[in-house]
């Protein structure tokens, strides 16, 4: 399983907030990172759930 941030991602901020163990504020780039190429087994329901908190869909979990 994979995590895309679409480009329209508003950087709100409140995945990182709610999930500081997937993304975080990358101040120099503007933008948010995703902490994990591939995510972790146990990360993965927490992942989906925060595709679902954020308010404009800007994550996008890929399955491979
Ligand atoms: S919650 Fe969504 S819009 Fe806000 S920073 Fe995260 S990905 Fe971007």
């Amino acid at each position: 399983m994979r995590i895309e941030l679409a480009g329209f991602c508003i950087r709100c901020g409140i995945c990182e907030d709610l999930y500081p163990d997937l993304y975080k504020r990358n101040y120099q780039d503007h933008c948010m990172d995703v902490l994990y190429e591939t995510i972790p087994a146990e990360l993965q329901e927490r992942a989906v759930q925060s595709a679902a908190d954020c308010a404009v869909a800007a994550i996008k979990i890929i399955r491979d």
